[in-house]
C-alpha cells in the first residue's frame, strides 16, 4: 500500500520535480556541514584568542540570567554586552534584524556553534551542531556572518530565493523549468567551494538527481517492480519525510512569529491536510508533527475567537513568537 501511494505520488511529475528538488538541497547541506563547522570554530577561535580581555576574561562568566527572546536581547551582564557587539560587528546587516532567541549567551565564550546560530533564521535554538542543520541555516549563514564574505553572496542569494520557493510552493510542486534553473543555482555556488572534496562530489551526485527519471512501476498491487535511477523505494521516502516535516515546521514559525493564524496559514494547512490525507504512509510518519501543528491552530482559532491580543497567554517555544512588524528577513 504504501508503495502504491508513493508510486502515485512520483506519478505527477511536478511533485516528482519538488521532491528532487528538495533532495538536492539536502546533498547541498551535507556537503557542506563539516566545511561549516570547522570554519565557525577556527574563526570564533581567532575572535577570542584576538580579544580575550573583552571576550574571555578570566574568573568572569554570565550567570545565565541573560536570555533572549525571539529578536529582542537586553544582556543582563557585560561580558554578554561584549559578545552581542561583536556578532553585530561581523553582521552583514547589522541595523537588520537578528534572531538572538535562537542563542544560548552564557556559552557564546566556549561554543562556537551558539555564536553561528545569532546569523540564522529564527527557530534554529535546538539544532545542536553543523550535522544537524537544515540548508537554509548554512546559507543564511553564508549570507549574514561577514567571515563568509569571500563567498559569492549573489549565488548565495539565488539558493536561498529557491529554497524559499521550494519551501513555500503552496500545492509542493514545481515545474521541469523551474527545476533546471535550481539545478544551475545549486551548481553555481558549490563551484565556491572547489576546495572542499564533499562539494565536488555532491556536483556529480546533484547532476545525476536531476537527469534521474524515479520512474515506478507497479505490477501487482503490493510489489513495487523497479525505480529508476539510484534512489530506492525507503530512501525517497525518507527525504519526502524531512521536507514535509520542514514545510509544517515553517507554517508553526510564521504563525508564531506573526502571533496569529492568517488566511493563508489556513490555506496552506488545508492542503496539507488534504494531502497527508490520501497519503497514509506520509501520516504515519508525520504524526507528531502534524499533531504539534494542529494544535497550534487549534490554540490560535481559540485566540481569535475570544478576540485575545497576539502578545497574551500562550506559550512560546523557546526565543520564538515575539509579535513582529512585517519586515524583510530571510527564512
Ligand atoms: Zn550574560
Amino acid at each position: 500500500m504504501a508503495l502504491a501511494e508513493l508510486a502515485a505520488r512520483l506519478n505527477c511529475a511536478e511533485y516528482k520535480n519538488w521532491v528532487k528538488a528538495g533532495h538536492g538541497l539536502l546533498l547541498l547541506r551535507a556537503a557542506l556541514q563539516r566545511y561549516v563547522g570547522e570554519q565557525i570554530h577556527a574563526f570564533h577561535r581567532q575572535l577570542v584568542a584576538r580579544h580575550a580581555d573583552r571576550l574571555a576574561p578570566s574568573g568572569r562568566g554570565c550567570t545565565g540570567s541573560c536570555t533572549p527572546r525571539g529578536r529582542q536581547f537586553q544582556p543582563a551582564c557585560s561580558l554578554c554586552k561584549e559578545w552581542k557587539k561583536e556578532i553585530l560587528n561581523h553582521h552583514t546587516h547589522r541595523n537588520g534584524e537578528v534572531n538572538w532567541g535562537n542563542c544560548r549567551p552564557w556559552l557564546w565564550p566556549s561554543n562556537s556553534w551558539e555564536f553561528a546560530k545569532a546569523y540564522m533564521p529564527r527557530g534554529k535554538s535546538d539544532i545542536s551542531g553543523p550535522d544537524k542543520c537544515d540548508a537554509s541555516a548554512l546559507l543564511n549563514l553564508f549570507n549574514f556572518c561577514d567571515h563568509f564574505s569571500s563567498v559569492d553572496q549573489i549565488k548565495v542569494k539565488e539558493v536561498i530565493k529557491c529554497r524559499n520557493e521550494l519551501m513555500h510552493s503552496s500545492d509542493m510542486k514545481v515545474s521541469s523549468s523551474w527545476l533546471k534553473t535550481f539545478g544551475n543555482h545549486v551548481q553555481n555556488l558549490l563551484n565556491e567551494f572547489q576546495h572542499v572534496p564533499e562539494a565536488e562530489r555532491a556536483q556529480t551526485t546533484i547532476e545525476k538527481l536531476l537527469s534521474s527519471d524515479w520512474a515506478v512501476y507497479i505490477p501487482g498491487e503490493d510489489q513495487l517492480d523497479g525505480l529508476e535511477g539510484e534512489m530506492s523505494q525507503s530512501h525517497i521516502s525518507e527525504i519526502e519525510a524531512e521536507l514535509i516535516k520542514e514545510r509544517l515546521h515553517e507554517i508553526s514559525l510564521a504563525m508564531e512569529a506573526q502571533g496569529t493564524m492568517s488566511e493563508k496559514d489556513l490555506s496552506k494547512m488545508q492542503i496539507l491536510r488534504n494531502f497527508l490525507k490520501n497519503n497514509h504512509d506520509l501520516q504515519r510518519t508525520l504524526k507528531a508533527e502534524i499533531q504539534n501543528l494542529e494544535d497550534l491552530v487549534q490554540l490560535y482559532s481559540q485566540k481569535q475567537s475570544t478576540k485575545d491580543t497576539p502578545e497574551e497567554n500562550y506559550e512560546q517555544e523557546e526565543g520564538e513568537g515575539c509579535p513582529l512588524p512585517k519586515r524583510k528577513h530571510m527564512v
